[in-house]
């Protein structure tokens, strides 16, 4: 992967589209020493970065990429700039109501803080603040799994303001969407063009006087010396943060914690008006369905309709980042959209593209630092981390400086070793085993509940069975 040289269509669609012409930085080809060194230019390795020098201007700082910033899951997600981090709600259960209030106000501030840096930064990355409506669509027991969901927000301590049930009509004023019998609508989440966002980062930390090496795939890791070795030179560093998340074929030690996970992704080409008149999504909420196969979508800021699913494992923890929209993979996205959109089957689909989002065993995002060994990580954001990274990122950078901002002593915050902080995963071949079985049960309950002439008895029970096997594995 790092010694090919760099083709854009392999970063997917906004990567691409943002900068045909992308040219890799240098990379690194030399010995060098650091005070920090960074592995990995997604969000999590470019905050970190942004924020350290921020407070710590006088830091020497490397940040090492195997092939460009952003070419991670960073650049192609599918932009929900979300203002919650997926976990956090069971890691704040022992926490009392009002600390959890300030738990959630500080996730809600993640979009104004990001806001803020991109008008600090004169940088245009189609920030729109619409919400996210997750729609029950399709057949009826995604309602119960709605408003279960709504309950389950209640119980966490959300209230009316944070998420709030929409009834048909109101689901039908904002979004369109095949059989919509309701939904709840949050409005702590922005539609973003996340490659903009995250080479807009990448610019802004080089100017900090942050040094940017890509095309340098770490390979080796001594983790008693802090040195950090690349097919063609080295960095030793006081200080190391790993930022890999899923997207990580090298590093041995980040694998056994995260793990990573594919998902694919497809964008329409630009729609009429018209068909947005049809659709709605005025203000560009995003969107998910209330099923159990991931979907959700967003429209961009030049009216094309981006639609992703479903999340599958390759066995041994494989990273896959080539993908082709011809891949029967993909026809799955491609019904499905249709089924949702019906009025799209005159569209033409411009790409089709997929990533590595990276999941914890304990299904929580962290932020480590080992104040002995010198080595922080940070990420498990399963799948929710163009937000969330921000805010791990501030807290990682608190703990590296022994600043004392309140976010050190967040549940999600560790000093210690990434090995006592975090779970190791089952090795194979029980991980892919289960992978399989899991994503099995959920293609059988969305075959059953999506077919109408189905018995009311096997939906009851395939729901049932495959709400527990999620719950055993923590997926919901
Ligand atoms: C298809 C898809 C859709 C998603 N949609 C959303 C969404 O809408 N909203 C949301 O919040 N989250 C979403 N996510 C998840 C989100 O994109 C990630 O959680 C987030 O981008 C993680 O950022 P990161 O910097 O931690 O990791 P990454 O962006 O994956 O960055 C890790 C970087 O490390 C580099 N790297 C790996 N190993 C090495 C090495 N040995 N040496 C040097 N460099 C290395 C990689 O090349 C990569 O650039 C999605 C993910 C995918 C795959």
């Amino acid at each position: 992967m790092a010694n090919h040289p760099y083709n854009n269509k392999r970063a997917g669609y906004w990567l691409s589209s943002h900068e045909p012409q992308l040219q890799p930085r240098a990379k690194l080809n030399e010995d060098i020493h650091a005070d920090i060194a960074i592995v990995g230019a997604g969000f999590t390795g470019l905050w970190t970065a942004w924020y350290l020098k921020k407070h710590a201007p006088q830091l020497s700082i490397a940040v090492l990429e195997a092939e460009v910033a952003g070419f991670g899951a960073s650049g192609r997600n599918g932009g929900w700039l979300m203002g919650s981090m997926e976990g956090v709600d069971s890691l704040v259960e022992g926490l009392s109501p009002s600390q959890r209030q300030d738990v959630h106000t500080l996730c809600y501030g993640i979009i104004d803080e990001v806001r803020a840096f991109t008008l600090e930064q004169d940088l245009d990355c189609d920030l729109q603040q619409g919400g996210a409506i997750y729609a029950a669509a399709r057949y009826p027991e995604q309602l119960e799994s709605m408003q279960e969901l709504l309950a389950y927000f209640r119980s966490c301590g959300y209230d009316e303001s944070a998420y709030h049930w929409l009834s048909k009509d109101e689901l039908a004023k904002q979004l369109r969407i095949k059989n919509g019998y309701g939904g709840i609508y949050t409005p702590h989440v922005a539609a973003i063009n996340p490659a903009k966002l995250v080479r807009g980062l990448a610019v802004a930390v080089e100017q900090q006087g942050v040094v940017l090496y890509e095309h340098s795939a770490v390979t080796g890791f001594d983790q008693s010396t802090g040195l950090l070795k690349t097919v063609d030179g080295s960095v030793r560093a006081d200080r190391v943060v790993l930022a890999t998340e899923g997207f990580n074929q090298w590093l041995t030690m980040p694998r056994r914690y995260v793990l990573p996970i594919q998902s694919q992704i497809l964008v329409t080409e630009p729609l009429t008006d018209a068909l947005w008149d049809e659709i709605g999504l005025d203000r560009r909420q995003v969107f998910a369905d209330g099923g159990r196969q991931s979907i959700y979508g967003q429209k961009t800021a030049d009216k094309r309709l981006v639609f992703g699913a479903r999340a599958s494992y390759l066995y041994g923890g494989q990273v896959r980042y080539e993908y082709d929209l011809s891949d029967p993979s993909f026809n799955f996205h491609k019904d499905m959209l249709l089924t949702l959109f019906p009025m799209l089957s005159g569209s033409g689909l411009s790409c089709g593209w997929g990533g590595t989002l990276g999941v914890p065993r304990k299904f929580r995002p962290h932020a480590i630092f080992d104040p002995g060994s010198g080595i922080a990580m940070a990420g498990g954001y399963g799948g929710e981390g163009v937000g969330a990274s921000n805010l791990i990122a501030r807290t990682l950078v608190d703990l590296i400086l022994e600043r004392q901002t309140g976010l050190s002593n967040m549940p999600w915050a560790h000093r210690m070793a990434p090995g006592k902080a975090l779970r190791r995963w089952e090795p194979e071949p029980f991980r892919w085993l289960t992978a399989k079985l899991v994503t099995q049960f959920f293609a059988w309950e969305e075959q059953l509940l999506s077919n109408p002439q189905a018995a009311g008895w096997k939906k009851r029970m395939i729901r049932k069975t495959t709400g527990q096997l999620a719950r055993i594995v923590h997926l919901h």
